[in-house]
């Protein structure tokens, strides 16, 4: 049973700080560095996180480079599961997999390693159950080709997962598969 009250869900927005005009102007940057450095925040979000996919069958999370790195992997540890880096273009240091997407100005790049989940080209009876996480949707560009890469690994992209979401951005409309964000703004 998720037992998530509004006051924890305020507690975590709360730790989350603002900071405008970063990178540059016009961006209000979210900054989630302040939610980690304060224990009772990041537990209380972790201990959310944990409750909603325990009973989920998730055999694996994947999060995206770099502040999904921290929320995956802490989930995947509570999960007693394997955790999955989805890179930048050129990190990863064995044969991978990539996809493009565009960005306002332009395209960048993902990739993950192409035996991430297993031999991709081993007969699986059913595909890898994998959770996406990243700190923040916002138009989707990212997430979704991220959700492309499982796929195109061999694995089923179960649902991704964020702590905010930029929800005027509607990112959530180029997205595949479900999407759970803990915060929407
Ligand atoms: P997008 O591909 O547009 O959904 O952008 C998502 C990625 O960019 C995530 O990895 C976020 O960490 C980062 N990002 C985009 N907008 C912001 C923002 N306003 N504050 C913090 N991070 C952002």
């Amino acid at each position: 049973m998720d037992t998530f009250s509004p006051e924890q869900r305020e507690k975590i927005l709360e730790s989350i700080r603002t900071i405008p005009d970063f990178p540059k102007p016009g961006i209000q940057f979210k900054d989630i560095t302040t939610l980690l450095n304060n224990p009772d925040a990041f537990k209380t979000l972790m201990e959310h996180l944990e409750e909603r996919y325990r009973d989920r069958q998730i055999d694996y999370v994947a999060g995206i480079d770099a502040r999904g790195f921290i929320f995956g992997s802490v989930l995947a540890d509570r999960l007693g599961i394997g955790f999955v880096p989805v890179r930048k273009k050129g990190k990863l240091p064995s044969t991978t997999v990539a996809e493009k997407y565009a960005l306002e100005y332009g395209f960048d790049e993902v990739e993950i390693h192409i035996d991430a989940f297993g031999d991709p080209n081993a007969c699986r009876e059913t595909p890898a159950r994998v959770l996406l996480v990243d700190d923040l949707l916002a138009t989707g560009g990212t997430a979704s080709a991220a959700a492309r890469l499982i796929d195109k690994v061999g694995a089923d992209c179960v649902e991704a997962c964020f702590i905010l979401e930029l929800g005027f951005l509607n990112g959530r409309e180029k997205m595949e598969v479900p999407v759970y964000s803990v915060i929407e703004l």
